[in-house]
């Protein structure tokens, strides 16, 4: 059995500046993630981060006030509004941080970090690095992790990198630790700890059309689901409106910022005959822009019936090669085309998980010791929906808070606990591996995964209602039986990613069955979330925040309040 002070599970952005807060406060840290810290989701973001700075000329009175305001109405007042303001006023700290720390911001001609103009923010406050801002980001801070590693007081920061966690251990309402299989000897192992972060990111890939990462399966969100802890406002899914045709790959809102426009097969910008976007057109919030494009390829106005154009034709190769120059590279290496001479062919995809680990603005959970920050958390900063650059900002600031108050947490204990419960349940984890491994069953587990897929894209996507949300519960079902008979084509120990896609599987079953529960229980439309059967906003009934525990018959919802502060809850128009 290994012990750490404190174990951080996930080598993103919001598990990376979590290690860093807990070294700051002499907390001895390791960081277990299932790819190399730097090949996590938030390498790929694009467009940029959030933070109220001020310094685009037309965003010169930006206050933290107008940020948090932007973020709970963007949220469709779902958000706890204490949460949103300590982000808010955390995050210009947050970003001077970053840039100190060596991140290559973009900049204005006279030297500060440049901002442009994203969704639903009255004033242009997302920073950016080109369009490859968390490439930026999450590279700069695994500098200070190898700075930590180095550092002449050694305070101890160990990276397990390709090692899958694959329970969360608690023992009478406290977390003791975590199980992990090293991949690549295929050796399990228990990992004894004074406290655990989870950021283990979303869980995108519960649906097939999504711009995220392979690896986000959702086990990061299932671990703890199935250890007690609720998840929070889980049927809230953010589609994002721009991906790529046929390979969802993202193509930035920064696009849109910069000045590109959104084409029917009339050559029209056509969010301007839809009422909710024909003010703010292309920077009108994600959800809205997304139903506005599939309302307008259902009336014809599609090519194909299936997309519409982004054109930035007339941004001129200059700016493109400039702010864009990653999404030239994407049309050219996955499209054949180049978007200084060609429109880019467009479709909403799955891209963003808003629910997540119910946790206090703290990064604390109903499991003393655990926390959770990042994707994986549900805080909850974007409630609804949330906007674009906020997500980045979630990451670090939130990162930071359940960082030290981890390390605060692990100072005040008293004796190292829970090792009987760590060595019961990697004997079952054992004996599950081990079983899996013999299973004779003729069931293939890719083909669980596809079928999956499709049941969330075609049943609970931007547009919902309860006949299609019935039957995805009993599809998924069937999906859960079926999945009782899987068999690995491989069982050797090392390498064995048969086993890591076979397990991980469990966890994108078991999530995206909460996901159709939340989704099929709340009769309202809000945000993200659009029934057709109940297409208004329900404050009397449904302003509360959905709580979906684990059972082994399957998912039980419960409700909590929302946290209204300053923001009295207003129909949202834009
Ligand atoms: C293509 C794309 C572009 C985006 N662009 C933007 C943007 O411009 N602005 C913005 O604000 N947001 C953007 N987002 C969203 C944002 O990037 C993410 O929400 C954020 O980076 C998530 O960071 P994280 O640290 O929570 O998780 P991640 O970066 O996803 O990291 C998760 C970590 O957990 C580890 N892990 C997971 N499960 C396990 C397990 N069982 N065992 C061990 N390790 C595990 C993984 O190895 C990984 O290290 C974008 C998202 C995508 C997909």
């Amino acid at each position: 059995m290994k012990y750490h002070d404190a174990i951080v599970v996930g080598g993103g952005l919001a598990g990376l500046r979590a290690a860093i807060a807990l070294n700051q406060h002499n907390v001895k840290v390791a960081v277990i993630s299932k790819v190399h810290p730097i090949r996590s989701h938030s390498v790929a973001a694009q467009g940029g981060i959030n933070a109220p700075l001020g310094n685009h000329p037309r965003g010169m009175y930006d206050t933290w006030e107008k940020h948090a305001f932007d973020t709970i109405k963007g949220s469709d007042y779902l958000a706890d509004q204490d949460a949103v303001i300590r982000m808010t006023k955390e995050a210009a700290r947050r970003i001077y941080e970053m840039e100190h720390w060596g991140c290559p911001f973009s900049r204005t001609p006279e030297g500060r970090i440049a901002q442009r103009p994203f969704g639903g923010a009255g004033f242009p406050r997302t920073c950016y690095a080109a369009d490859k801002t968390g490439h930026a980001l999450l590279h700069t801070l695994y500098q200070q992790i190898i700075k930590f590693k180095q550092a002449a007081e050694r305070k101890e920061m160990i990276i397990y990198e390709e090692w899958l966690v694959v329970e969360l251990v608690v023992e009478d309402g406290v977390c003791a630790g975590v199980i992990a299989l090293d991949v690549m000897s295929g050796q399990l192992e228990a990992f004894h700890a004074g406290a655990v972060i989870f950021a283990t990111g979303g869980v995108g890939r519960i649906y097939g059309n999504s711009t995220n990462a392979l690896i986000n399966t959702g086990m990061g969100m299932a671990l703890p689901y199935w250890a007690g802890v609720p998840l929070k406002d889980i049927e809230f899914v953010q589609f994002h409106p721009t991906t790529l045709l046929g390979k969802n790959i993202l193509i930035t809102e920064g696009c849109r910022g910069e000045g590109g426009v959104l084409l029917n097969n009339k050559g029209e910008r056509f969010l301007a005959k839809y009422h909710d976007s024909k003010k703010d057109m292309e920077v009108a919030p994600r959800d809205i822009i997304s139903r506005n494009i599939m309302h307008e390829i259902m009336a014809g106005g599609g090519f194909n019936q299936s997309y519409v154009h982004l054109d930035l034709r007339h941004l001129g190769e200059g700016k493109i090669d400039q702010r864009l120059p990653g999404i030239r590279d994407i049309c050219r290496e996955f499209a054949g085309i180049d978007p200084v001479v060609d429109p880019i062919p467009i479709q909403p995809g799955q891209h963003y998980t808003m629910g997540g680990i119910d946790c206090n603005t703290e990064g604390e959970t109903a499991v003393k010791g655990f926390y959770a920050a990042g994707e994986v958390a549900c805080v909850s900063v974007h409630g609804a929906n949330r906007l674009g650059g906020n997500s980045l900002l979630d990451t670090i600031v939130f990162g930071a808070i359940a960082g030290s108050n981890a390390a605060l947490y692990i100072q005040g204990l008293e004796g190292k606990k829970g090792e009987g419960a760590l060595t019961d349940v990697l004997k079952r984890a054992e004996e599950r591996i081990n079983t899996l491994g013999k299973s004779g069953g003729g069931e293939i587990p890719v083909d669980i995964k596809v079928a999956l897929n499709k049941v969330m894209d075609n049943k609970v996507g931007i547009f919902r209602d309860a006949s299609r949300l019935r039957e995805a519960v009993n599809d998924i079902r069937i999906l859960q039986e079926r999945y009782q008979r899987i068999k690995l084509n491989y069982t050797g120990k090392r390498g064995n990613f048969s086993l890591v896609w076979a397990l991980e599987l469990k966890g994108s079953l078991d999530v995206a069955e909460a996901v159709v529960a939340g989704a099929l229980a709340r009769e309202e439309s809000r945000g993200s979330h659009f029934r057709t059967d109940f297409p208004k906003r329900d404050d009397i009934v449904w302003l509360k925040h959905t709580l979906a525990y684990f059972t082994p018959d399957g998912v039980r919802l419960d409700y909590k309040p929302v946290n209204i502060g300053p923001f009295e809850p207003k129909e949202r128009k834009y």
